[in-house]
């Protein structure tokens, strides 16, 4: 593509606007950088692209400059800004930053890899590190990008090569990637999430399908969650391109599943009737909870569409280790297991994470986002020994609680201090048995009482230790 001259409006200064203002610049194109934030930092940025001829508007993210032939977005602009609105009257093609990465993968004269995608409501990020774990395994020059935290423009303009890319995708980024084709993709779970920014549940969904389109050797779905088996239909895939299901059950044809302990593969096999191969043990699996071994199959089962041994799927599963505060094994006291999810900011993942203990002491509250918990308690209820609420919506927890399981003790805690995890913690240990285990499992964000999860479950985490080195 030639940048020369081009007119780019990028929308938003921050972790993709910059790198994306400085490659399209570099290229020739003539790029204006508009921002709602006039705040020091944005000016210290600001002044910063300017000295390299970059033009900076401050304070006006809303306005189209006048001749834009493309505007290149932060993935979190929601798309009924005025900005995009006076693109789409003007015929202006809107991408983000993954759309950007996509056209520019192989401009610097290195091979383009092919992308392995991951999207869902949750589980991304451990399925995108067990993929890349796998495809190291493997001995494939590979890495985990995307919405993860090593951005994708980065990656694809890099001084270092890869084979193939794992690659996680948020549904913001794939509703501005109109032209991404990876070479196989997996949707691992469909639930209510983000529904304020995309408008609808449909509208979520399709951006989510849209990381099947153009595939080229396997849409990759979960047997337990037929929406994400309704996206692969609904998708515009190459020739001979196959759906192919995990499955926690035992597999079907062209499906992967779980037989006695193992992890099997019947869709990457010559005869897929008769046949089936032997991945891992579940056991390999870290940590072996349900819903991880979901993600695991799912991670195995893209790694096989790309031609990998079973050998190497075993050897990647046993090497991952997951990142701390999802479903994180913190200490024992007494015969008392206390295990971080902190990043069970929804329902959905606290539901599976609730979903992977028989009997529990539930730490739970925060910001709920518009969720209910009805469904949530209820499917809980009977693995509950009791529950310590903390937050700003903590009363919609208690109210579902006492609605559908009013035998189960609850300690509502009013405070919001710093003190206040170390008191849950305390509060969770009188309720807790020999066998239990004590669940930091939120459902809600975190933002009401700590920075992020990350802090609240070190908060947790800390609390923890400190009555562990107490009883030592
Ligand atoms: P994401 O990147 O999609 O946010 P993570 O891998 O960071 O996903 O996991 C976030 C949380 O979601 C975990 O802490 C766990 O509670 C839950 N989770 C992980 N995998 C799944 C899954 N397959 N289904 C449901 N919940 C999951």
């Amino acid at each position: 593509m030639d940048w020369q001259g081009k007119r780019v409006t990028v929308a938003g200064l921050g972790v993709s606007g910059i790198p994306a203002a400085r490659a399209l610049h570099e290229r020739g194109a003539l790029v204006t950088v508009v921002n709602d934030g006039d705040d020091a930092r944005a000016r210290t940025q600001a002044a910063e692209l300017e000295a390299l001829g970059i033009t900076v508007r401050l304070g006006d993210g809303a306005t189209l400059p006048p001749s834009t032939e493309l505007v290149v977005t932060a993935p979190g602009w929601q798309p009924d800004k005025p900005l995009f609105l006076a693109a789409a009257e003007a015929g202006v093609p809107v991408w983000g930053d993954v759309e950007l990465a996509w056209r520019l993968r192989g401009d610097n004269g290195r091979k383009a890899a092919p992308w392995l995608a991951v999207t869902g409501t949750n589980g991304k990020t451990t399925t995108v590190r067990m993929l890349a774990s796998i495809l190291e395994a493997a001995g494939l020059r590979t890495a985990a990008v995307g919405n993860i935290g090593v951005s994708l423009l980065d990656a694809v303009l890099g001084e270092t090569e890869y084979d193939v890319l794992a690659v996680e995708l948020s549904s913001y980024q794939l509703h501005w990637a109109p032209s991404l084709r990876a070479h196989s993709a997996a949707v691992l779970n469909l639930a209510p999430d983000h529904l304020d920014w995309h408008g609808s549940m449909e509208a979520y969904a399709a951006d989510k399908g849209r990381v099947y389109e153009g595939n080229t050797v396997a849409c990759v779905y979960n047997v337990s969650d037929p929406a994400t088996e309704d996206l692969v239909r609904e998708a515009d895939v190459e020739e001979g391109c196959r759906a192919i299901g995990f499955t926690l059950g035992a597999p079907g044809p062209s499906q992967l599943g779980v037989v006695d302990g193992i992890l099997v593969d019947r869709a990457f096999v010559a005869n897929r009737q008769k046949q089936a191969q032997e991945l891992a043990e579940v056991s390999d699996v870290n940590p072996p909870a349900p819903h991880n071994i979901a993600n695991a199959l799912a991670a195995a089962a893209l790694a096989r569409a790309f031609g990998v041994e079973p050998a190497a799927v075993r050897d990647g599963l046993r090497a991952f280790r997951p990142d701390a505060h999802r479903i994180e094994h913190v200490a024992d006291i007494g015969e008392v297991a206390y295990v971080d999810d902190s990043k069970a900011t929804n329902t959905h993942a606290t539901e599976a994470s609730l979903a992977a203990y028989d009997s529990i002491v539930w730490i739970a509250g925060g910001l709920a986002k518009g969720a209910t918990f009805d469904e949530l308690v209820t499917g809980a209820a009977k693995r509950l020994r009791g529950v310590v609420l903390m937050g700003a919506d903590r009363a919609l927890i208690h109210e579902a609680l006492t609605r559908h399981a009013p035998e189960v003790p609850v300690v509502d805690l009013e405070r919001t201090d710093t003190g206040a995890m170390s008191e849950a913690v305390a509060r969770a240990a009188e309720l807790a048995r020999p066998g239990d285990t004590v669940l930091l499992a939120p459902a809600c964000a975190s933002m009401d009482m700590f920075t992020n999860y990350n802090k609240r479950g070190e908060a947790f985490a800390d609390a923890v230790r400190a009555r562990a080195d107490e009883s030592a």
